[in-house]
């Protein structure tokens, strides 16, 4: 139901797939693959370089032989990680994988835009050395400004360039992908081009604890190589918990004669003992359907914009990060600031002061900035912007009247 919501095409074109804790465990899962099937890839064009002649040796894996003993064996020197703007949680993947922090490297396209990947950049990583393998890890979604690292032709350039240099392809949509379940309508026409060829990718992270609306541990995995998946998390000798191959279930219905067989989550995962984490998706999806699940996503947009359109008319806020940028290019954040700077030194504190409206601090471009990111299925678009715009009115008025009581203090 996902895969089908998500557009993802084939269902069967993603038969690793499993729950997780949220989406730094999905991106832990993703970044995991990712590191087997590079070396694995660099395993095996050494091996077809050495010899022509000889049978080719057993692939040595990170599952079996370590990280370590892997990489030599393939003649690895180093895994990176190429990005731009990734979550913090894809850092912190790298340094439980072994890569390490400074295995992230920001490649963004501009001072303008950091969120969006310079794919030129990114090539010229690919190719820089052999002895480099590669994750590209595209921001679906950046987590201050819910901007994108693609574009409309980026995805298909970018899974021709894994293709080539044999690196791995994830995305982290934690909400961002969410963007490709809204109504096929002009309102959102740049969003999917933001969110467009997702579906080429090696690995998926979402998250149905933010736009899905259910309760927290509900982390989406999706991965095209089940193989590469069950090699990584098989819990291995364990006969006591031996499970049966998946087999092909025969569903009743006759218009889907057979379903994507599923894999144990004790081998595709981290966890052994977890809760059923898919019913409340389950249920989510069951009850909204299709059409139900979009028109939520449409109010929480509709009310991201109205708030962005305020900011960025009204005299006291400045609308981030780019005060021209079209209203269409939000999606369900939107960062802005005080102008008056002492304002916008207690902006955060004073608005959740309030209790009506909560924002997260932030930083951008090195000054204090507050987000709102929309996130409900109880959005009502006119109540909730009128609270919204009487707060920020409000904060910015009496911000005015203390200045200009300041000013004639310090006048007399
Ligand atoms: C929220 C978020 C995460 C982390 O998600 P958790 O579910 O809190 O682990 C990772 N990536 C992005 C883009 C996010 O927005």
């Amino acid at each position: 139901m996902l895969v089908a919501l998500l557009g993802l095409g084939d269902d069967a074109a993603w038969p690793g797939r499993t729950f997780t804790t949220g989406a730094t465990a999905s991106n832990i899962l993703g970044l995991a693959c990712g590191r087997e099937a590079v070396i694995a890839a660099r395993f095996h064009s050494a091996a077809v370089t050495a010899s022509s002649t000889s049978p080719a040796p057993a692939p040595v894996t990170v599952a079996e032989a370590g990280l370590l003993a892997a990489c030599q064996a393939a003649g690895v020197r180093e895994i990176q990680v190429l990005t731009s703007m990734a979550h913090s949680s894809l850092v912190k993947a790298a340094s439980v994988l072994g890569l390490g922090h400074t295995a992230v490297k920001e490649l963004s396209a501009s001072a303008d835009e950091p969120w969006r990947l310079d794919l030129d950049a990114v090539e010229r990583e690919l190719a820089r050395d052999p002895a480099v393998a590669s994750i590209i890890a595209v921001s679906a979604g950046e987590v201050n400004t819910g901007r994108f690292a693609t574009n409309a032709l980026d995805m298909p350039k970018l899974r021709s360039l894994a293709n080539r240099y044999g690196a791995w392809l994830h995305v982290d949509g934690a909400f961002g992908i969410f963007a490709r379940a809204l109504p096929q309508t002009d309102e959102f026409l740049s969003l999917r081009a933001n969110t467009a060829g997702l579906e080429l990718a090696d690995s998926i992270t979402a998250d149905g604890h933010k736009l899905l609306n259910v309760p927290y541990d509900a982390g989406i995995f999706l991965c095209r190589d089940a193989a590469i998946q069950t090699q990584v998390f098989s819990n291995p000798n364990a006969a006591y918990l031996a499970t049966p191959p998946p087999a092909q279930t025969n569903k009743t219905t006759t218009t889907t004669p057979t379903t994507t067989p599923i894999h144990s989550p004790l081998n595709m995962g981290l966890e052994n003992s977890r809760r059923f984490r898919a019913l409340p998706v389950y249920a989510t999806l069951l009850s909204a359907g299709r059409a139900g699940t979009a028109e939520m996503l449409v109010h929480m947009v509709r009310l991201a914009r109205a708030v962005a359109s305020f900011v960025r008319d009204s005299p006291d806020y400045e609308w981030l990060p780019d005060p021209n940028a079209l209203l269409e290019s939000t999606h369900i954040i939107v960062l802005f600031r005080a102008r008056d700077a002492a304002l916008n030194e207690v902006l955060v504190d004073r608005v959740n002061a309030t209790r009506a409206v909560f924002v997260s601090g932030t930083s951008w471009a090195g000054r204090k900035a507050a987000r709102i990111a929309v996130s409900s299925w109880r959005v009502d678009v006119d109540a909730d912007f009128a609270v919204i715009k009487r707060v920020l009115t409000t904060l910015a008025v009496e911000a005015n009247s203390a200045a200009a009581v300041g000013e004639a203090v310090s006048a007399s």
